[in-house]
């Protein structure tokens, strides 16, 4: 199954959730806060711009993100080619 990660909204918590392509998270695991997470797969960068005092810690985890949608991409790419040749 894939890996998502998800920024709560409310508390800025940055999480990493394991689950199939058709469930939803709604649950922040930090702060309970409901409906207020959102996937970061396409947006990463936002992390830096939303937490200016905590920068280098952010572009840390972003550029640790980013290598990972990299390789979730690769898979993803793969595994489409796989569901291609089936057909
Ligand atoms: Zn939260």
């Amino acid at each position: 199954m894939p890996t998502y990660v998800y920024k709560c909204s409310d508390c800025n918590h940055l999480f990493e959730a394991v689950h199939s392509y058709k469930d939803r998270l709604d649950e922040c695991p930090s702060c309970k806060s409901i409906g207020k997470i959102s996937k970061q797969f396409n947006t990463p960068i936002q992390i830096v711009n939303h937490n200016t005092g905590v920068k280098n810690k952010a572009g840390t985890v972003v550029n640790r993100e980013i290598r990972k949608y990299k390789e979730q991409i690769k898979e993803y790419n793969k595994n489409m080619k796989k569901e291609n040749n089936k057909k």
